[in-house]
């Protein structure tokens, strides 16, 4: 097992550049997932980690190692893809063996690997099948496996469930969070999907546009994220934000009465309040009014799709609602201490 570290990383493709100096310390045994929308640098970072991009500057580190110039055999890294990558005509068993085979490992060692890790994930009964004769998660759990056979320091997945329906993607998630567990390696895991960042991740690493916008454990993202771009991708649905004035009281984001908080010498803010923090109240006591425009009715919570008289639109998260038609007026207050305010202009955290 291995810690990596991470110093001023660039990626330049020709004249572009897609990676900005990143900087990242990551500990031995994390599960650390990169994530941010499509094109912020996701998988050319985890591939400059697994040796498959070459760097156009800085340093990347596993364990005490510099491996700038280590092929990706010698790294003690293994990648888990999207696409699986098996091969379609060698079965589960020497799908699974032929990494260690190529590295002339002895047979009754690769006998050993390759059940224990078919052990682990539930495939034992599918040794002797082709990949083709496997569902998508069943093939997925194959690529696990060749991964764990090689017992390396650091696994990397890139987007591994993107291939799986829901139902399958929720399961195959758990099985990887207990994998973590049961094996106590590092792990990073590269998504899209903000759900998958908050489940699995010890650290999340937020990206955007090839630069790091905040480094964090999940609750300390959901509940302080750093700056506008980070506050609006983790959540969901994504946070509300208004336009605002700060005064004597408070901030006042568009009802009678002004959110108390503390006092900020700026007078224009960003104000963010997560749907699930507005709660229902009398107009007397409203920060916020709206009519419904559309109510999502999702079981257990109901989400209210509002838009105030200026045409501001944003969202509440109820667990329960009144009955409730289009065009209904309803009034709002934040829970207390759960507004986020940021500067108008940086979008830059202040409180
Ligand atoms: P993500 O995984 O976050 O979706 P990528 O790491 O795949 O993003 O890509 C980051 C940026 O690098 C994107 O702007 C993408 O277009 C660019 N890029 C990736 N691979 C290449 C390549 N081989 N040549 C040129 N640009 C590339």
């Amino acid at each position: 097992m291995a810690g990596l570290t991470i110093r001023n990383v660039i990626k330049k493709y020709g004249n572009t550049q897609v990676m900005h100096g990143v900087d990242l310390d990551i500990e031995d045994g994390e599960f650390i997932v990169f994530v941010g929308p499509s094109g912020c640098g996701k998988s050319t970072l985890l591939r400059m980690i697994a040796g498959l991009e070459d760097l156009s500057g800085g340093e990347i580190s596993i364990g005490d190692r510099v491996v700038n110039e280590v092929p990706p055999s010698k790294r003690g890294v293994a990648m888990v893809f999207q696409t699986y990558a098996l091969y379609p005509h060698m079965t589960v068993f020497n799908n699974m063996a032929f990494g260690l085979k190529q590295v002339k490992t002895p047979p009754a060692e690769i006998d050993r690997r390759v059940n224990e890790a078919a052990k682990i994930l539930e495939i034992e009964d599918y040794l002797d099948r082709t990949p083709r004769a496997l569902s998508g998660g069943q093939r997925q759990r194959v690529a696990i496996g060749r991964a764990i056979v090689r017992e390396p320091e650091v696994f990397l997945f890139d987007e591994p469930l993107s291939n799986l329906d829901a139902a399958l993607r929720g399961q195959t998630r758990l099985e990887i969070a207990r994998l973590h567990e049961r094996l106590g390696s590092t792990m990073i895991y590269v998504t899209h999907d903000q759900v998958e960042a908050m489940t699995l991740a010890d650290k999340i690493v937020v990206l955007r546009g090839g630069r790091v916008e905040q480094v964090g454990r999940p609750m300390d993202l959901y509940e302080k994220p750093q700056n506008l771009f980070v506050a609006s991708f983790i959540g969901s649905p994504s946070m509300n934000f208004f336009e605002a004035e700060m005064s004597e009281n408070g901030v006042s984001i568009g009802g009678a009465n002004p959110v108390s908080t503390s006092k900020l010498d700026k007078a224009a803010v960003t104000v963010g309040v997560r749907p699930e923090h507005l709660i229902l109240c009398p107009q007397a006591e409203a920060a916020l009014s709206g009519k419904i425009d559309v109510v999502e009715q999702l079981g257990d919570h109901v989400l209210l799709h509002m838009a105030t008289n200026d045409g501001l639109e944003f969202v509440a998260k109820m667990e329960k609602a009144p009955t409730l038609s289009r065009g209904e007026v309803l009034h709002f207050k934040a829970k207390e201490d759960t507004i986020h305010l940021f500067d108008k202009s940086s979008g830059i955290r202040l409180d």
